[in-house]
């Protein structure tokens, strides 16, 4: 490094705030050789505050615009990100016209993103041990221990010192302290009662005392003491959750009490939303069916030529397995293995699917895990980027795992390629994961499969045109038939008096007799609570959120009325506000509803309710889960969190109370989803036999249904291809939405004019707009979108650059800078 000591150095880094570009700093000479891309650095920013900032490049090229200001200091030894990340960024920050700031935030654990305002407090894990911190790091943790919370700023003042944080950082690292944000995630690590022995049954022996000792004088507490052996015995376990063992017994927590007193059992608590570490032994790929190996095949020559390849099998036809045979094979190699999954489909059913087969070499990565096991995946894959990975490396993660710092990438499996949930929508970067990751692959030599049994629109169409390679797999495994569909005519129902409450009489058949065999039904309602609105029946007054323009709705349970959209709750009015009258009906349904009215019609089943209500806590939604796979429920009713990702061997039939609300709504993608939706639930019946579904609809000469019933997923896509080329929709046409937002009406409605004719000048008549969405006012602020549809032919890097310039040249009127500006590049 001996001659960049003669000239002046600077930094480039990328500082989290929400503007454009990167910022930067000079570098005093004492940090020359430390400071390389991808180390933190502290600066100021503004006047006050300080941040933890990542150095994008090292130059010698004095910034001509500002005086630069120096880097205060120096947070790290080595990259706390894979270099090839910070090109992936800037990919995503060009494409998805977000700034590096916004994609730095999505990318780096909040551990990793300090700043003066960061809160810091005791890692809830710290036990305590003074001995391994240093005079300065033992002064901020006895603060915490008092304080609960400091920001960076109180630290500095704590230990007189300008820039506390180098001590920050040491004390996060040894697991003392952590981000405030860490410790109060919405979801908290949540911890379960577990029942091992107790000191009184540490032998054999004892425990057969103990047998004969209860047998004698307290027969219910031998019931559990005999649920508990059975249970270990069944999941080779030694310890049993308490709620489980306590079901299974029968037994009142009175008569477990006693056992504890005894110590007979003893409690212990284990966090239940981590994934345990599976110990077992490992298993090999299945054998693959012929139909499989053909596809293994096609797949392997896609990725020879160089395509991505897009993997259409359909429900049960044994995708998972095929996926897992590929990733050995990458792990062979040493390779890291990504396998993206849509957030509500990464399920611990397939978490232990995969466990079983990759143990150790396995991680997780997902919304619901806390900060600081992020920190931990984000630490293995930098390390592994170091050293030789023994046994290769896979990542089974949700949308944000392609943030994280891969740099020995050999494959990207995208799972259920076509869901929605790829798309971040706020706040930005608005990117989506799938075709994120093709870009990712392409930079680190990665293969792509993209797999699903319902392909989006864009990704076949890239298949059929050759852009990717396009593999089939259309029989179900074991010979397994496609389940039977058929449609009822709720209108024709309602004439002929064939209807009991939302049921027609034909589901209620197949639910009556499902039920007597034993078997299990999935009931698919794409809204929750009771009713979505209620109304005066003298007046059609009808109650409103009152920060948004939706009708509120109504949640028996609590007996409220609630906003889905800003989560607004009003006790349900007694009578009309607008006439006073009393007679207020409910209009529509929601899974609650459904809920209530089968009760009602089958008393005797066991029924249970999934979706956002229902599973708000982590362990409810798999509570919920656990009891249908368990038996205990005979049918389980539920949002869109039933149609994905859960493969139930005793489900037989599925039915969709209202298969309408899934098509009328107003956008462009509405029939895709629609179709997709209800191809993806009615999969989920019959993985052992044949199954049926049964779809309610007051519109069934609706196209989509047609190619539903006869599983025709080709005959569905050039339907609506011919749909999105005559109005100018993707895959022919690529769009740009902007998004504008306001809290005064009058203001948003003039800016929203004027922005479309600047607009107008730079892109023509392919500006479209302003339109009011569906929902038009949320959380108080009032939304307009305008809409940029762009040819194919046109450079969309040109086209970016002057949408971005237009918009700069708006925003230099100071008056319309109360407008909020959100740009979406491809949005769903
Ligand atoms: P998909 O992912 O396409 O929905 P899965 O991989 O989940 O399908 O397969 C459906 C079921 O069939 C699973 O229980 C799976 O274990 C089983 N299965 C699929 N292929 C095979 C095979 N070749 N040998 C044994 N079982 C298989
Ligand atoms: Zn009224
Ligand atoms: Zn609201």
């Amino acid at each position: 490094m001996g001659m960049s000591g003669l000239s002046p150095r600077f930094v480039d880094v990328i500082l989290p705030v929400p503007l454009p570009g990167t910022f930067t700093y000079s570098l005093p000479l004492e940090w020359e050789d430390q400071v390389i891309p991808g180390v933190r650095v502290v600066v100021q920013f503004g006047s006050h505050k300080v941040f933890a900032a990542v150095v994008k490049s090292v130059h010698g090229t004095a910034p001509s615009t500002y005086a630069v200001k120096p880097v205060l200091d120096v947070l790290d030894p080595q990259p706390v990100l894979a270099l090839r990340q910070l090109d992936f960024w800037s990919w995503i920050s060009d494409y998805y016209l977000s700034t590096p700031g916004e994609v730095m935030a999505a990318a780096l654990p909040v551990a990793l993103r300090l700043q003066s305002e960061t809160r810091i407090s005791l890692h809830p894990d710290y036990n305590g041990d003074h001995s391994v911190l240093t005079d300065r790091e033992y002064l901020v943790a006895e603060a915490l221990e008092i304080q609960e919370s400091l920001t960076l700023k109180e630290i500095g003042t704590i230990l007189h010192l300008k820039n506390p944080m180098p001590v920050v950082r040491n004390l996060l690292s040894k697991g003392v302290a952590a981000a405030q944000e860490e410790v109060e995630e919405r979801v908290k690590p949540r911890f379960v009662d577990f029942v091992v022995f107790g000191k009184a049954c540490s032998s054999e022996q004892q425990i057969g005392e103990w047998m004969s000792r209860l047998e004698k004088r307290a027969a219910r507490q031998l019931d559990v003491l005999l649920a508990f052996l059975q249970i270990c015995r069944e999941e080779d376990a030694k310890e049993v959750e308490k709620g489980v063992l306590l079901k299974r017994s029968g037994v009142s927590s009175t008569v477990f009490s006693a056992l504890l007193k005894q110590e007979v059992f003893e409690i212990i608590k284990r966090r239940v939303d981590r994934v345990r570490p599976y110990e077992g032994p490992l298993i090999q790929p299945v054998e693959l069916n012929p139909y499989q190996e053909q596809a293994l095949l096609g797949i392997r020559q896609g990725f020879a030529e160089g395509k991505v390849v897009m993997l259409h099998g359909v429900t049960s036809s044994g995708k998972t397995e095929v996926y897992i045979h590929l990733i050995a094979e990458a792990l062979r190699e040493g390779k890291q293995v990504l396998y993206l999954l849509p957030e509500i489909a990464l399920t611990m059913q397939l978490i232990g699917r995969l466990q079983k087969h990759f143990g150790g070499r396995m991680l997780v990565y997902h919304s619901r895990f806390n900060e600081q096991e992020r920190v931990e995946v984000w630490n293995r894959l930098l390390d592994d980027n170091l050293n030789t990975i023994q046994g290769g490396r896979l990542v089974v993660g949700a949308r944000s795992s392609v943030l994280l710092p891969f740099d020995k990438l050999g494959l990207i499996i995208v799972d259920e390629e076509h869901d929605s949930s790829y798309k971040q929508v706020d706040p930005g970067p608005r990117y989506n994961a799938r075709d994120a990751a093709v870009v990712l692959a392409a930079k680190q030599d990665a293969r792509v499969l993209l797999g699903t049994a319902t392909p989006s629109m864009e990704s076949y169409f890239n298949a059929l045109s050759g852009k990717y390679a396009l593999v089939t797999l259309d029989k179900r495994h074991a010979g397994l038939e496609m389940p039977l569909v058929r449609i009822v005519d709720m209108k024709d129902a309602r004439k002929r008096k064939q209807v009991q409450g939302h049921f027609s009489q034909a589901l209620l058949e197949e639910l009556r007799l499902n039920l007597e065999a034993g078997k299990q039904s999935i009931l698919f309602q794409n809204r929750r609570g009771f009713a979505p609105s209620l109304e005066c029946n003298l007046c059609s007054w009808s109650p409103r959120c009152v920060n948004c323009d939706v009708s509120l709705t109504y949640h028996k349970k609590n007996h409220e009325l609630r906003c889905h959209y800003c989560g607004y709750v009003q006790s349900m009015p007694q009578r009309c506000a607008a006439c006073g009258d009393q007679d207020l009906r409910m209009r529509g349904y929601g899974t609650e509803r459904i809920e209530e009215e089968l009760t009602l019609l089958f008393p005797e089943a066991k029924v249970a309710r999934l979706d956002y209500d229902t599973t708000r806590s982590k362990s409810g939604y798999q509570n919920i889960i656990s009891s249908f796979e368990e038996g205990a429920v005979d049918i389980l009713i539920g949002t869109q969190m039933v149609t994905k990702g859960l493969d139930f061997d005793k489900v037989s039939l599925v039915g969709i109370l209202n298969a309408d609300a899934l098509m009328g709504f107003p956008e462009f993608r509405a029939h895709e989803r629609g179709f997709q939706l209800l191809a993806q639930v009615s999969g989920r019946a019959g993985r052992r036999d044949q199954g049926h579904v049964v779809v309610q609809s007051y519109n069934i000469h609706h196209p989509v249904l047609s190619y539903v019933l006869k599983h025709d997923f080709q005959g569905f896509y050039f339907h609506e291809l011919n749909e999105r080329h005559r109005f100018h929709y993707p895959p022919y046409y690529r769009l740009i939405e902007i998004r504008l937002k306001h809290k005064d009406e009058r203001q948003i409605e003039r800016m929203a004019a004027q922005l479309i004719i600047s607009l107008k000048k730079t892109f023509g008549n392919r500006v479209l707009g302003p339109t009011s969405p569906y929902v038009s006012r949320v959380r108080n602020y009032h939304l307009r979108h305008l809409m940029i549809k762009i040819e194919k032919t046109l450079v969309m890097g040109d086209v970016k650059k002057r949408l971005m310039s237009a918009l700069e040249d708006y925003r230099k009127i100071p008056e319309n800078r109360s407008l909020i500006v959100l740009v979406d590049v491809d949005p769903l």
